[in-house]
């Protein structure tokens, strides 16, 4: 027998049943100081400004959302006048640059879906010409300007979004572009249409088209290519806007080109380099998306978790009821869950090159799925009252809704994410 050795070092000072509060952010390592100050500043003009005018422009006409009285447009001069520039993002090393838009993205997701997706899709044109350095379109098109990005038509959804036809049915046939950018010496000029999900399609100032491309032997989609046009140009003109279900905030429209004529400078890609500008917009467009319906999720979350300690059935706060308890500790777990996996694909995306679009798929799948998932049973926790447009909590499961199908609906962004598995060596 042994006689048992008395320790010689103190323990260490923790509660025998420690029970830890997590931050807004979670289980978050430690964020630069740059980072903090912009998630601070971030979430009170999410908290201040975008959710409670989310709420009133969801309850507006897709017309009243975009009317010059519209608190859109305050909202939208408030963000800008947070200075938070491409210009100033693009000084920043690339890990701390994918560390401040994580946390710039999800406090807006948080504060509101649409009104987020138009502030991304506004600045896509101006990340677009730094990401390519392109000095003349950067000059030309500041982030001042608001932007969007048309690349679906009313005949190309899914297959726009897969330029290098990697899933394409091998009965399929991708027929007649709706739109094509005819290269002519010096010029380009443009003839077609975008679909009405262009997000901030009828607003826009600058919109980055990506469309086919005829270089003299008729239009290719494959050899497509990307342009700037300045939508006051002469011969642009745009639908009504359109009238959804879900990020009402969001305004989206068709846009129309009738010889829409435009020097070459105003190209970011040309037809050898058009494969490579769909890949990095949609790898780009994916990896931003996950962090912005990380907010989103945790927006429905942070409600349904306020709800379960207010409201009391049996005498109790619900929350004191286990299921209820065990409901949120999933919905937390996927927060949590869509935040790592954003942070860590954003991450990986803006330090590599070539950056991994199938990774961006991972991200974007997963949390708008959780966004969806989170909202869902959020609304459960509210009982009757989740109903009602008196909580936030059905317009926050709409706005996730939409998420499955913008950015590429989930199940085709993953069937191309599995052709990227395929080694051929191998198999
Ligand atoms: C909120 C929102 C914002 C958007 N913003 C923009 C924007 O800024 N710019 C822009 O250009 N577009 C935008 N879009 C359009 C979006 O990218 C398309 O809606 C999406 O790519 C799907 O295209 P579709 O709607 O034409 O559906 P379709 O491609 O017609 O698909 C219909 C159904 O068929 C299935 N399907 C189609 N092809 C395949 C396939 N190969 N294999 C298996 N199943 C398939 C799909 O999964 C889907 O269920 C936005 C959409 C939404 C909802």
């Amino acid at each position: 027998m042994h006689a048992t050795a008395t320790p010689n070092v103190e323990p260490a000072a923790m509660p025998a049943s420690p029970k830890p509060k997590l931050g807004p952010l979670g289980a978050q390592p430690a964020l630069s100081e740059t980072a903090a100050m912009v998630q601070q500043t971030v979430h009170r003009f999410a908290e201040e400004v975008l959710r409670p005018v989310g709420i009133r422009l969801d309850k507006l006409t897709p017309d009243e959302v975009i009317a010059p009285d519209s608190p859109f447009w305050k909202a939208r001069k408030q963000y800008l006048d947070l200075g938070f520039t491409i210009e100033s993002i693009f000084e920043l090393e690339p890990s701390e640059r994918a560390e401040v838009l994580c946390v710039l993205f999800e406090e807006l997701g948080w504060g509101d879906a649409g009104l987020a997706i138009s502030i991304g899709a506004g600045l896509l044109p101006a990340f677009m010409a730094a990401a390519f350095g392109n000095r003349f379109l950067m000059e030309r098109f500041p982030d001042t300007m608001l932007g969007c990005w048309g690349i679906t038509e009313p005949d190309h959804g899914s297959d726009s979004l897969d330029a290098n036809r990697m899933i394409f049915h091998p009965q399929g046939n991708y027929g007649r572009p709706n739109c094509v950018a005819t290269l002519d010496g010096d010029a380009v000029v443009i003839n077609g249409q975008k679909s009405a999900w262009v997000s901030n399609g009828t607003i826009a100032e600058v919109c980055i088209l990506y469309c086919a491309a005829d270089s003299g032997n008729g239009p290719d989609s494959r050899r497509g290519c990307a342009v700037y046009v300045p939508m006051d140009a002469p011969g642009v003109s745009r639908g009504k806007p359109l009238d959804k279900m879900g990020q009402r905030a969001l305004n989206q429209g068709e846009i129309y080109f009738d010889n829409v004529r435009l020097s070459k400078d105003y190209l970011l890609a040309g037809p050898d380099d058009y494969l490579t500008a769909v890949y990095a917009i949609h790898t780009f467009a994916n990896s931003i998306m996950a962090t912005v319906f990380t907010g989103t999720a945790r927006s429905a979350y942070e409600l349904a978790l306020d709800y379960a300690h207010e409201r009391k059935q049996g005498g109790l706060p619900i929350i004191r009821h286990q299921s209820v308890a065990h409901r949120l500790f999933h919905l937390a777990r996927k927060v949590e869950c869509s935040r790592a996996l954003a942070q860590r694909v954003v991450h990986y995306n803006l330090t590599n090159d070539p950056p991994a679009l199938h990774a961006g798929m991972m991200a974007k799948i997963t949390s708008t799925q959780h966004a969806f998932e989170v909202a869902s049973d959020a609304l459960q926790i509210f009982g009757g009252n989740g109903l009602t447009r008196e909580y936030p909590i059905e317009k926050i499961l709409r706005d996730a809704r939409a998420s499955l199908i913008e950015d590429g609906c989930n199940e085709v962004l993953a069937i191309k994410g599995g052709a990227y598995l395929v080694d051929e060596e191998r198999a």
